[in-house]
């Protein structure tokens, strides 16, 4: 990765630097020219963030989704259509996940019950079931 000095970042006008030395936790990634933070620092940060309080980082994703739902459309058909396989594999495996749940599982039998007994109050009373179940 090539060198380049925070003051030459922020002349070009780019958002990231380069130093080529490790960082204080001795990452040696990009850092941001806005704070001088190391790319790998903040991303545990916010990983350590997310895993002590979920619900506020999904907020805050859903709000930046419902304000900017054209970009957030756009984004996510960009990279299904540029990763197709992968996103239909992604989608059979959380399909066949999902399927195992049970929550799932006890829903899917309660449809089938349902249905089971639509059929049954839309079949005329002097039909024998015997019969229907042979036809
Ligand atoms: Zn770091």
């Amino acid at each position: 990765m090539k060198i380049i000095l925070i003051s030459e970042a922020r002349d070009l006008g780019l958002k990231m630097y380069f130093t080529g030395k490790p960082c204080i936790n001795g990452h040696t990634t990009e850092r941001y020219v806005n704070n001088a933070t190391c790319m790998k620092c903040l991303r545990e940060a916010q990983t350590r963030a997310y895993r002590k309080n979920p619900s506020k980082d999904i907020a805050r994703v859903l709000r930046w989704q419902k304000e900017n739902l054209e970009k957030h459309r756009a984004k996510g058909c960009k990279w299904w259509n540029d990763n197709i396989e992968k996103a239909r594999a992604g989608a059979r495996k959380s399909y066949r996940k999902m399927c195992l749940t049970d929550a799932y599982r006890s829903k899917s039998n309660a449809k089938q019950a349902r249905r089971k007994a639509w059929k049954l109050a839309q079949c005329p009373s002097w039909v024998d079931q015997g019969r229907l179940e042979e036809i």
